[in-house]
């Protein structure tokens, strides 16, 4: 029997690379999509008839139960949010109706409607906010700095508390910052690629940034939802950190992006104070020591090979555009 997947925010980075790993495993995948997304749908057009699209939305609980008893999934991935950090301070109520109240509207679908499916959420680094101590593991205090990660901190222990209450096969994967040329150009990483790209192409002349020297963990987003899979593949639920174990500036992004291009970034790079962000989380990295003793994940490419890859891609999607 083919195992069958439900994947929230299919259409976003994450869901159509985890939608691409389970086609690939040979799973039946059903994608949970908002109608008003339905004309977003470009990172999965490839994937054409292999996904089956069912309609509905975080914020109606009869909906979720509908596309559960739909699609009888072995596994649900959650991977639905407002995720964009600035605009959860322009719209804190929306972001928490779907970042946090969506994913208790969920849970409570599954515990109704498909109980012994396994479950995973997308928690993300954002919740240690201003960390006291680093790296973080997943016993970290969760100090929230934004109502993006406040949604998240809920988020997280809604899931937990299924599953201890439960029983609920529930996961949460505490992802760091993670990047591919399918990410939006609003954050950083592919901003600074894509501009880049730009730049040596001709079509640009400047690349404006916020700090510098704010540092992330990044890896690649592929390696993110292999270790997201992985997770529902164990015995016993449980939760990990998802990361690279690794910071960089975004001015050492900016060099290394450069560099490959063969340019000198100060020729090209303005610091504008409307892209710096109140509240900074500065120190903010992965320990991944659990997750690479207890599942044997690491990622697979490196912070380098990120860039390059990114690189290329821009530079191909841009000069395709420019002929
Ligand atoms: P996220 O904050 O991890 O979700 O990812 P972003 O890519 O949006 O931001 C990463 C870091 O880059 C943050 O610390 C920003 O302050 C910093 N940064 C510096 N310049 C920029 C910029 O022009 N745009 C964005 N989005 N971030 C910037």
């Amino acid at each position: 029997m083919r195992k069958r997947a439900l994947i929230t925010g299919l259409t976003g980075q994450d869901g159509s690379y985890l939608a691409e790993l389970l086609f690939d495993q040979g799973y039946q995948v059903f994608g949970l999509v908002r109608r008003s997304s339905s004309s977003n749908l470009e990172r999965i057009s490839h994937l054409g008839s292999n996904v089956e699209i069912l309609s509905g939305d975080l914020l109606d609980q009869s909906s979720l139960m509908d596309v559960i008893t739909q699609a009888q999934p072995d596994e649900i991935y959650n991977l639905a949010s407002q995720s964009y950090v600035p605009l959860s301070w322009t719209q804190p109520a929306l972001t928490a109706e779907y970042t946090a109240l969506g994913v208790s509207r969920l849970l409570e679908s599954v515990r109704r409607c498909k109980p012994d499916a396994k479950f995973y959420q997308a928690s993300s680094s954002e919740v240690f906010g201003q960390p006291d101590e680093s790296p973080q593991n997943e016993h970290t205090a969760f100090r929230p700095r934004n109502p993006y990660g406040v949604a998240k901190a809920y988020a997280h222990w809604m899931t937990i508390n299924y599953r201890q209450q439960y029983k609920l096969f529930a996961c949460c994967g505490l992802t760091y910052t993670h990047e591919s040329p399918r990410r939006g150009m609003e954050f950083v990483f592919r901003k600074i690629t894509h501009t880049v790209a730009a730049i040596k192409l001709g079509l640009s002349n400047e690349l404006k940034l916020g700090n510098l020297d704010a540092r992330r963990d990044w890896c690649y987003a592929k390696d993110a939802v292999h270790a997201m899979w992985l997770m529902l593949q164990q015995e016993q639920p449980d939760d990990y950190i998802i990361a690279s174990g690794q910071t960089y500036s975004v001015q050492e992004l900016v060099e290394c992006a450069f560099k490959l291009v063969g340019l000198n970034w100060q020729d090209y790079v303005i610091v504008d104070s409307a892209f710096y962000r109140p509240n900074e989380p500065m120190q903010l990295v992965g320990s991944i020591e659990k997750i690479r003793k207890n599942i044997g994940w690491c990622p697979q490419y490196s912070f380098e090979q990120l860039v390059e890859l990114m690189l290329v891609h821009d530079l191909k999607e841009l000069s395709s555009k420019t002929i």
